[in-house]
């Protein structure tokens, strides 16, 4: 099922009476997801994912603005109507019925020709819990399974109408760490193996990056960018995509261009062909370094952290936003620990600019 999203808007009272005035949750959101896609809606806590998720179910109303279903209106039918399957950030299960009946719940209340017998209803339940691989646990009660079994459970319950639309709010911020790596990699599978259209939240950069086939990176109800996890992150459009993609996180330092060259602090680092004379704020991927003794920028050498396949390399520059630097290099390199300066080459690609007063994207 292709999803479209036209102009769609929500404005709520604010909730903080002496500030007083509207909120705008979501800005004018424009998108088309195509059939059968994952798509991760990603950005900071309140920016409007989960008002954005609430429209496309029904659940909310849109200020303004449409929703479509392979082409269809469906922006003022019920949510019972829509054919979509979602799973709340607080998965509440039922606590007093068995995971079967969980399951089956949705199923009960379908009326007239959608009628289904028990036997129908189990069956179908079945089907559901084999493809989150919960069949084993149907007779117990939610309260005898772990955080990750619930979780399945809720998944399964979504799953059991076989919706066109899957919708997904933070559905692992339950979870710890490990389970959430696992748990993700299911979400995966089971969306490859349906086939359904499927709109994962989370404010989890990595979390998107990893199981999606596109990203809609969110800033306080607006879209700021959408494409696929690899292109945004190489190819942001502003700063704070950038800074919101990657771990460790994007470096970033106060810089200028003269003469089509980027000066960071008293050296010149790199050739910017085309820029103009200007400030800018300077964006280095932690994989943009390389070691150089005789590299043109340098740093203040701090310390090295091991993590098996790769080192990091801890500094600290003047002109650096954040307290330290970190770049990432190869085991192999050698560090001279005992050195005060530390030298680099910057790889052009890994390198980003940005106006230093709108935090647009500058390309050279
Ligand atoms: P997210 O899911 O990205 O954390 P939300 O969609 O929950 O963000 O919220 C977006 C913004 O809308 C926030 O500023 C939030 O406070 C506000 N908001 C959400 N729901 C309501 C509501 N029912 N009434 C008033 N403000 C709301
Ligand atoms: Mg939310």
């Amino acid at each position: 099922m292709k999803v479209q999203l036209e102009n769609l808007t929500k404005k709520f009272p604010n909730r903080n009476k002496k500030v007083g005035g509207e909120v705008v949750a979501v800005d004018h959101f424009n998108f088309e997801i195509p059939d059968g896609e994952l798509v991760g809606l990603l950005g900071p806590s309140g920016c409007g994912k989960s008002t954005a998720l609430f429209m496309i179910c029904g659940l909310q109303s849109p200020t303004e603005g449409k929703i479509y279903f392979d082409g269809e209106d469906v922006t003022k039918l019920p949510p019972e109507n829509r054919g979509v399957g979602v799973v709340f950030q607080n998965y509440a299960l039922y606590p007093h019925l068995s995971v079967l009946q969980n399951i089956t719940f949705p199923l009960e209340n379908l009326k007239g020709e959608e009628k289904l017998t028990k036997e129908q209803m189990r069956e179908k339940a079945v089907e559901a819990a084999k493809l989150v691989q919960i069949e084993e646990l149907l007779e117990r009660r939610p309260n005898q399974l772990s955080g990750g079994q619930q979780q399945r459970v809720a998944i399964a319950r979504a799953l059991v109408k076989r919706p066109k639309v899957l919708l997904l709010d933070e559905p692992l911020s339950n979870l710890d760490a490990r389970l959430r790596l696992q748990t993700r990699e299911e979400i995966r599978r089971i969306q490859q193996e349906t086939g359904i259209t499927t709109i994962f939240v989370t404010h989890d950069q990595e979390e998107a990056m990893s199981i999606t086939d596109r990203i809609v990176v969110m800033k306080r109800g607006k879209v700021q960018q959408i494409g696929k996890p690899q292109e945004v992150y190489d190819n942001p459009v502003n700063l704070f995509v950038a800074k919101f993609l990657g771990t460790p996180p994007i470096n970033i330092f106060d810089g200028e261009v003269r003469e089509e060259k980027l000066w960071i602090g008293e050296e010149e680092v790199l050739s910017v062909p085309g820029v103009t004379d200007q400030k800018v704020t300077v964006g280095i991927r932690p994989e943009g370094f390389e070691l150089d003794e005789k590299g043109a920028f340098s740093c203040e050498f701090s310390r090295v952290e091991v993590m098996g396949r790769d080192v990091t390399v801890v500094s600290t520059h003047e002109n650096c936003q954040g307290t330290t630097v970190r770049s990432i290099i190869q085991a192999e390199n050698k560090v001279d620990l005992s050195a005060k300066k530390i030298r680099f080459t910057l790889k052009p690609a890994k390198v980003l600019l940005f106006d230093a007063a709108t935090d647009d994207r500058i390309h050279f």
